[in-house]
């Protein structure tokens, strides 16, 4: 099972990742001495600066005998590749190092409400394959990971995974508030039974590698940032489905805030509105616009809709009342993204989520009430824009969170230093 997104550049995103990993006088011809740790070769390499032996000796200043060790430490490790097709000017031509991609598997987790998808993941970020169950977050973390873990087991057991690839590392995205340095969920509302559970021991303990946890939109804007708009440096991604949350990129990074709560804006209050919220404040953006408020007053029209989907249904199917609805609810996600468009000025706002399937409503309400209320300068290369990612956002974002820190030159020098044959 192969995923469509195959097609979009690795190499580009690759280098993309290890380009932010150097400071900005390593990215320059003329800045001073980078790549002085065999981590920071790595990020030589990886970003495309430097790829061949002689060029890294020359970013770095390193005698070339020091270049060769770092350069046969990173290939040992399984790190780096080394061909022979570089351009010569004459003689023997040079051999180029590459990012080594194959051998590798990364796994990217995303655990939603009700579902949990399962995803292996090559280290440029391409998902190889992904399975998606159904399950109850609410039953809690012995029986959820329990799943998780058995559906991982079964993929790593694959014939042609098994024969191939080594689990290097693992990424999980929650559906709550997480304390990203501990991967503990933090009085998570939709999670009982959560709170300050250790899920990257569960991971290390049964698969002996790094699992890291974040919150699940976060994984999102992540994937959508790195895959489909890696040019963007500054992305909001606002998911829009039962609840409503934003994940923040900002000059290329995940912004978690101080605690890990950025981007908690369901709870904002949108201009006078006063339905109750179950937060127990009332005007909430999400008591407004989530997908939850929207079915509820649906069903008190007298139509069918239980969630999310069912609304997305009956807004294919042309229902007057739920097309209102959802092109409503853009315009109350669309006067609290205006504020925060004021705020952060974004290049990119992708909209992703159940709602976001019938983006033409969504995206007219939240588009039409973003460009009336938000600031010329902050709105001049603004693009709203649905999802390109889609169902696999979660698990691909997770994945790549694994990956960036796996392969950080902290990371890989550590790796090195004791000797571990781990990514
Ligand atoms: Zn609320």
């Amino acid at each position: 099972m192969w995923s469509a997104i195959e097609t979009i550049s690795t190499v580009a995103l690759v280098n993309a990742f290890f380009f932010s990993a150097l400071s900005s006088d390593h990215r320059s011809a003329s800045g001073s001495l980078p790549g002085q740790t065999p981590g920071e070769v790595l990020a030589l390499i990886g970003s495309g600066v430097a790829v061949t032996r002689a060029e890294i000796a020359r970013r770095t200043g390193l005698a070339r005998s020091t270049v060769s060790q770092r350069v046969d430490a990173l290939i040992a490790h399984g790190f780096v590749d080394e061909g022979s097709d570089a351009p010569s000017t004459g003689g023997r031509p040079p051999r180029r190092l590459a990012l080594r991609i194959h051998g590798h598997a990364i796994a990217g987790v995303d655990i939603g409400a009700s579902h949990c998808r399962v995803g292996l993941l090559d280290v440029s970020g391409n998902l190889l394959v992904a399975r998606e169950d159904p399950l109850t977050i609410a039953d809690g973390p012995e029986t959820v990971l329990g799943h998780v873990e058995r559906t991982l087991r079964a993929l790593l057991e694959a014939a042609d995974v098994k024969a191939t690839r080594t689990l290097r590392a693992i990424g999980v995205g929650v559906p709550g508030p997480v304390e990203f340095s501990s991967g503990r969920p933090v009085d998570p509302p939709i999670m009982p039974g959560w709170h300050h559970y250790p899920i990257p021991g569960f991971f290390e303990e049964r698969f002996g590698v790094r699992a890291l946890v974040d919150n699940d939109v976060n994984a999102m804007a992540l994937a959508e940032q790195r895959r489909a708009f890696p040019g963007t440096l500054h992305l909001l991604y606002l998911k829009v489905g039962t609840g409503i949350g934003c994940g923040i990129v900002a000059d290329g990074s995940i912004h978690r805030g101080a605690r890990g709560s950025a981007g908690d804006i369901g709870h904002i209050r949108v201009g006078e509105r006063d339905e109750p919220c179950r937060c127990g404040n009332s005007g909430c953006l999400e008591a407004v616009a989530g997908g939850a408020a929207l079915a509820e007053r649906l069903r008190e029209l007298g139509l069918e809709a239980a969630g999310s989907l069912d609304i997305v249904q009956l807004v294919r199917e042309g229902n007057p009342d739920a097309v209102r609805m959802v092109r409503e609810a853009g315009r109350a996600v669309g006067e609290v993204l205006s504020g925060l468009v004021n705020f952060f000025n974004p290049e990119t706002v992708v909209v992703g989520g159940a709602l976001a399937a019938v983006h033409d409503q969504l995206l007219a309400g939240i588009r039409e009430a973003v460009y009336r209320r938000s600031s010329p300068l902050a709105t001049d290369v603004l693009r709203i824009e649905p999802s390109r990612i889609g169902e696999n956002a979660g698990a691909i974002g997770a994945g790549t969170l694994a990956i960036e820190h796996a392969l950080s030159p902290a990371q890989v020098d550590r790796a090195l230093a004791t000797d571990a044959t781990a990514v």
